[in-house]
């Protein structure tokens, strides 16, 4: 039985930034993230160029329902007949009534910026969906991967542990590693994006990652990392200033617009010194890469101080 793990690059005009992988173990096939609708051609070529078929795509699986993991599942869906949809119950429920992650994506976005990043969503029939508790396994082929629940980034996320090939699929529960920004050393943030940044929860979800004691994890954003450890650490170090702040600004008065412009501006400062001590010298291009993730962690993480001060 011959096992193999690519990385797919799914946007590649702007490479580096959202990975999926494409999983084989002799004739069947799975997908872990889809990212959007516009990665399916990416993710079918990839397909192609290993000599297989979307018949041979017998899962599709998303580690949670943020829209650049699980955004192109249903038209993935769609285009391999024979996948079962594998997903954690609190983000199956999403996928198979996808209105709700719709509208508040086009809230967020506006109606014209949201279809043109993330294309159109479909729900995904109910039969063709298979919801994975803790500690549950699928086969592949003769291999068999298990799904362990991580709270901390989101609560309708699960890593895949993959102990073939001697990887942990990790979504976003252990960190974004973009390939760009490891030139000084290993440079690696948490994403706090909203709704569900929980300090002690998603420390516990690296604890998690690192006990299957694999020298691989993969993180979506982006491709693979060995250096688990040092990853494992810089992600800390990123989840305790976030916190600070969250505890900081749920101990004040302020608007969430004026928490959240706070948060970002003293973002930048975290982000520098992580860098600094990687040995990284953040330029333009390595600032204006980083925009979106620095104003969703600042989004998260007001979001989460204004819900602490009103449940105090
Ligand atoms: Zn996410």
């Amino acid at each position: 039985m011959k096992h193999e793990r690519h990385t797919v690059d799914c946007e590649p005009a702007h490479p580096g930034y959202v990975s999926a992988f494409l999983r084989i173990a002799g004739d069947e096939c799975a997908f872990v993230e889809c990212y959007t609708t516009h990665a399916l051609p990416h993710l079918l070529a990839a397909l192609e160029a290993h000599g297989k078929k979307p018949e041979q795509v017998r899962y599709v699986v998303v580690t949670h329902a943020h829209l650049d993991h699980a955004g192109g599942a249903s038209a993935l869906m769609k285009a391999c007949p024979n996948a079962t949809l594998l997903a954690h119950p609190r983000a199956a429920r999403h996928l198979v009534a996808p209105e709700k992650l719709v509208s508040s994506a086009t809230a967020v976005y506006g109606e014209e910026t949201f279809r043109r990043t993330y294309g159109t969503i479909e729900p995904i029939p109910e039969a063709r969906v298979r919801t994975l508790g803790e500690g549950e396994t699928f086969a592949l082929g003769a291999s068999t991967l298990r799904v362990f629940h991580t709270e901390g980034h989101a609560r309708h996320h699960f890593v895949v542990h993959d102990p073939d090939t001697r990887t942990v699929y990790t979504g976003d529960t252990f960190g974004l590693v973009y390939p760009r920004l490891q030139r000084g050393g290993t440079f690696a943030f948490a994403s706090t994006s909203p709704t569900d940044f929980d300090a002690s929860a998603a420390y516990a979800s690296i604890d998690k990652v690192l006990s299957l004691g694999e020298p691989t994890a993969s993180p979506t954003h982006f491709g693979d990392v060995t250096n688990v450890e040092e990853v494992a650490a810089q992600v800390r170090r990123f989840i305790a200033r976030s916190e600070e702040l969250v505890v900081r600004e749920a101990a004040t008065t302020a608007s969430v617009a004026d928490i959240q412009a706070r948060i970002e501006s003293d973002l930048r400062v975290v982000f520098d010194d992580a860098a600094k001590a990687a040995g990284l010298l953040l330029d333009a291009e390595d600032w204006a890469s980083l925009t979106l993730d620095l104003t969703l962690n600042a989004q998260g993480l007001a979001f989460a101080a204004d819900k602490r001060r009103k449940a105090s």
